[in-house]
């Protein structure tokens, strides 16, 4: 699925928090959105997502118009900063919910869901926890849980918003090389929000630099890092965690 960003204007009563921003995300490409904190990079994410609306332009999925579109028309999944995993769920059962509440006409069986669980336990290389309680893992396995039940339902669009913020940094430096990993054998188009560079450079296929609405640079994480356009903006980014 590639999706077209086109002339996306937004405000917060007078302040403009996006503003004429163009872009295009190819499918199957992992896109990360790189800025200083308030730079308008949740703001885009949900206006992608269809919970937040946009004052102008319109967002494009596979060249047919989702502007007006609701949330779960657009089949995208998330993952956030805070996993919201189900305590009370082990592993298989939340990976499992989002397939369980489907209306019934589109709710496989049950057959069907436990294959579908253990392939994607299999994809994120935990079968073996299964079992276990969202208590019982560390905060990392946790977010490959969440990633894992966003996958459940199939969705066309990936989208994380810093989802590995919460997580120390050794545990962050594993997570974004598996993500990267697991996107080159499940490419979902995908649009990763992060402040960290490092974890741009890492992960993405290209990195779009946002400061004060206004995208700044488009490029690869090469073409990025070799010239930037506004080294201000690393500077800044460099120093804050
Ligand atoms: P980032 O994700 O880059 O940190 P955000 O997209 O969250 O930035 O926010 C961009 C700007 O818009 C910030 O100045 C923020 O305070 C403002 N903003 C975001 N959401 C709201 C809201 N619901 N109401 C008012 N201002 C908001």
């Amino acid at each position: 699925m590639s999706i077209d960003i086109l002339n996306i204007t937004k405000h917060f009563d007078s302040f403009e928090a996006l503003s004429d921003i163009n872009l295009k995300i190819n499918t199957g490409e992992l896109v990360a959105l790189l800025g200083p904190s308030g730079s308008g990079k949740t703001t885009l994410l949900r206006i992608i997502a269809g919970l937040e609306s946009a004052d102008k332009g319109s967002i494009i999925f596979d060249g047919e118009d989702n502007t007006q579109k609701s949330t779960q028309d657009r089949k995208v999944g998330f993952v956030f900063q805070h996993y919201a995993l189900f305590k009370h769920m082990n592993v298989f059962e939340n990976i499992a919910f989002g397939l369980k509440v489907r209306p019934s006409k589109l709710r496989p069986g049950k057959e069907e869901i436990n294959k579908k669980v253990h392939e994607l336990l299999s994809l994120i290389k935990m079968e073996e926890l299964a079992k276990r309680y969202p208590a019982q893992l560390s905060g990392g396995q946790r977010q490959r849980i969440a990633l894992a039940r966003a996958l459940a339902v199939e969705p066309k669009v990936l989208l994380l918003d810093e989802p590995f913020g919460a997580l120390d940094a050794k545990v962050r430096k594993d997570l974004r090389r598996w993500l990267r990993k697991l996107h080159d054998e499940y490419p979902i188009t995908s649009v990763f929000v992060t402040h960290d560079q490092e974890e741009a450079l890492d992960v993405a296929d290209r990195i779009v630099i946002l400061n004060k609405g206004k995208i700044e640079q488009i490029g690869t994480p090469e073409e990025v890092y070799d010239n930037p356009v506004n080294p201000f903006v690393y500077n800044f980014l460099g120093n804050v965690n």
